[in-house]
């Protein structure tokens, strides 16, 4: 409220009639207000004064970033480094560390970003000590996010790591040109600086069965790291919990998680800088199907980041975050016969850990199972082993721990049982009857739900407020009769411009990318991309019409899209159209796989463009874009490129392969693929 006006009184006034308030009456009335002000607060107890309470999560301790003083302080002689992406490698590690106490050691998971990895050389000073690294490869051969700094290290150190022991296992894919870069890098590269490899560099290949390649490396690297160190399994069990539960029944429901990724609150009070730890909460605008007919759901939806002060480029992912679906969320309570509202905390019983909790506590039980948790994808094998112990019928017991064994027998199970019909964990709880489960003890072994990256399908020099998706919805039938959804083509598609004051809103952060259009605009372009394959390069067309409207001269650019009918999902046909009738596209070709009998692809309409391609490619130094699925589209597309190479260019074989490799090198070849 506003101060009153003082009440004032010309001097002719004053002295003509007698002031209604006097200098003494403003004392006292004053003195009397203070005192009952201070009489109001002081009877107050001290609960009921509102206390500056700080943010949990903004307050961060102190962390410790020797890890050779940490593995000191708490008598750990393993460390087990992860370069993690999604979380596979982290729980790889952590998997690993737990495992050490059968074995008489002790270990820890360890986040290269969180530690100085400089400190290696000083490993020696730990009596029988050993760094393992789950090093996971991203992309066209990345280092991880959290591996980055440890990577840039790693290519300058020049060390001695004489005395120091390691083992190396990397997780790859074999449908990307570089497989397990990551992995391979670090074995090599510690052998260089003297360090003593204790057992061989596993290779695990997620194209086929990432799980299944690291037990059987893990059944082989434990027993060479006992002879190594000439100790033997104590056969201690490894299922001990690495998290205490603490129920809250009386909490002030403003301190609870509610799928805030780091910060309480965050989602009310927006703080910028916005990235994987604090996502901007965009709003959908638009929200459209995009094909014109068929079975499947092809959209289109456009976010709002104008009051996020994210910056993008052409080729960059949008980062979302999505929640898994209400009613796999409440038949999960139902079959574990929990109230979804009951507000916990898992507390690391290992206090010097880092990781204070699996994910934001105190949350509800229906928080974590709807944020925080991964509940679509099959279990891996030591979480059905951890599991095991609460099937109440000793057969489905042995067939759990089967399935997490290394036998041959028990891989072909998992295989067959878990992988192969898609069994995420609520099917296996349907599917087990005497399996259940404490929730709690589920939703440590659980995975954290990862965000998905789309390329975005805008150009920020035509669209600098908003970013555009273009995805498909994602669901399969699976041999048990099932349905699955992909999680979050399921929920963005339920994302709709609501225009009731209640947005639908979409957490998200830019992830920048390789995937560039050329420096000088009037390089020219050729862009290889069938079905939502298109997306970045909506991004790219944007931008070329841009240049051209600022007057610069813009070079050839050529696509190559493919759909399956030309009424269906010829997704952007007006747009696409459009851009042709302006001359942005200066040769659109559209490969219509089921249009006629024989299918035809883009790599076809390719071949027969073979001598335009090889001249753009060779005599005008284009730049070769591809965009869609890795494994067979990416491949067959290189082949049209060779073949070109070969028949028009008079390369040998050999020497096309060479040729394309030089240019992914020099950057003039890029993909944005995805398997
Ligand atoms: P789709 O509609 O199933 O396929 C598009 C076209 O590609 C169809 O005509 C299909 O023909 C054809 N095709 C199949 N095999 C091919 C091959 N070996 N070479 C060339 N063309 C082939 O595709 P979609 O559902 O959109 O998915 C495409 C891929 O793009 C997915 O892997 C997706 O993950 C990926 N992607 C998505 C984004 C995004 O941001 N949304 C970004 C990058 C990549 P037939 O089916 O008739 O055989």
């Amino acid at each position: 409220m506003d101060d009153p006006e003082p009440i004032t009184l010309s001097p002719e006034a004053e002295a003509e009639e007698e002031p209604l308030i006097t200098n003494l009456d403003i004392f006292l009335f004053s003195l009397m207000a203070g005192l009952l002000i201070y009489w109001f607060f002081s009877r107050r107890t001290p609960q009921d004064v509102p206390q500056m309470k700080p943010i949990p999560s903004v307050v961060t301790p102190m962390r410790e970033t020797s890890f050779i003083e940490k593995m000191k302080k708490t008598g750990r002689n393993i460390v087990v480094f992860y370069g993690s992406q999604t979380g596979t490698a982290e729980a790889f590690a952590t998997q690993l560390a737990k495992d050490a106490q059968r074995y008489g050691m002790k270990g820890m998971p360890a986040d290269p970003e969180e530690y100085d990895m400089s400190e290696l050389p000083r490993l020696t000073e730990i009596p029988n000590s050993l760094a393992v690294f789950c090093m996971a490869t991203y992309g066209e051969g990345d280092p991880t996010d959290n591996a980055q700094d440890f990577y840039d290290w790693m290519q300058a150190a020049d060390d001695n790591l004489e005395g120091v022991n390691f083992s190396v296992f990397g997780l790859g894919n074999k449908t990307y040109e570089h497989f397990n870069a990551m992995g391979k890098l670090v074995d090599k590269k510690l052998v260089e600086l003297g360090a003593k490899r204790v057992f061989d560099l596993g290779l695990g290949d997620d194209d086929s069965n990432l799980e299944e390649d690291f037990v059987s490396w893990k059944e082989l690297f434990w027993p060479a790291v006992c002879e190594f160190f000439g100790v033997e399994a104590t056969g201690e069990d490894c299922c001990v919990r690495q998290f205490e539960l603490v129920n809250h029944s009386d909490i002030n429901m403003n301190q609870v998680f509610t799928g805030e990724m780091s910060r309480l609150r965050s989602y009310q009070t927006q703080r910028p800088p916005f990235d994987s730890k604090n996502p901007f909460l965009a709003t959908v605008t638009a929200n459209r199907k995009l094909n014109k007919g068929g079975v499947r759901h092809l959209m289109h939806l456009e976010l709002d980041i104008s009051a996020s002060k994210l910056r993008y480029d052409a080729g960059d992912h949008v980062a979302v975050y999505p929640t898994n679906d209400v009613a796999l969320v409440n038949r999960l309570g139902e079959l574990l016969a929990v109230d979804l509202n009951t507000v916990i905390s898992l507390n690391n019983l290992d206090e010097e850990s880092n990781k204070k909790h699996p994910f934001p506590c105190p949350s509800s039980y229906r928080t974590a199972l709807t944020h925080y948790l991964d509940i679509t994808s099959p279990p891996r094998t030591n979480v059905l082993y951890e599991l095991a112990q609460y099937a109440s019928d000793p057969r489905d017991q042995d067939m759990m721990r089967k399935m997490a064994s290394s036998s041959a027998e028990g891989k072909a199970l998992y295989q067959s049982w878990v992988l192969a019909p898609q069994r995420h964990i609520l099917a296996v709880l349907e599917d087990i009857h005497s399996l259940r489960p404490a929730v709690d003890h589920l939703c440590e072994l659980l995975p954290r739900l990862q965000a998905r990256y789309y390329s975005i399908a805008s150009s920020a020099k035509i669209h600098p407020t908003s970013v555009h998706i273009c995805a498909v919805l994602v669901e399969y039938a699976t041999s048990t009769g099932r349905t699955n959804m992909g999680v979050a083509t399921t929920w963005l598609k339920n994302m709709v411009p609501t225009g009731n004051g209640h947005p639908a809103s979409v957490p998200l952060y830019v992830r920048k990318s390789q995937f560039r259009l050329p420096f000088k605009a009037s390089t020219p372009v050729v862009m290889i991309g069938p079905g939502t394959g298109i997306a970045p390069f909506m991004g790219f067309l944007q931008e070329r019409a841009w240049q051209k409207e600022q007057g610069k001269e813009v070079g050839e650019t050529v696509l190559y899209y493919g759909c399956r009918y030309r009424n269906e999902d010829f997704l952007y046909q007006e747009e696409l159209e459009e851009f042709e009738r302006l001359g942005v596209l200066t040769q659109l070709n559209v490969a219509f796989s089921r249009d006629q009998e024989h299918k035809i692809y883009v790599q076809d309409l390719m071949k027969e463009n073979k001598e335009h391609l090889w001249k753009l490619i060779h005599s005008q130094n284009a730049h070769l874009y591809v965009c869609g699925d890795a494994r067979n589209m990416a491949r067959d597309v290189q082949s049209a490129f060779h073949q070109a190479a070969e028949e028009v260019g008079g390369l040998s074989h050999t020497q096309a392969i060479d040729y394309f490799k030089r240019l992914m090198t020099k950057g003039r070849y890029s993909q944005d693929v995805w398997s």
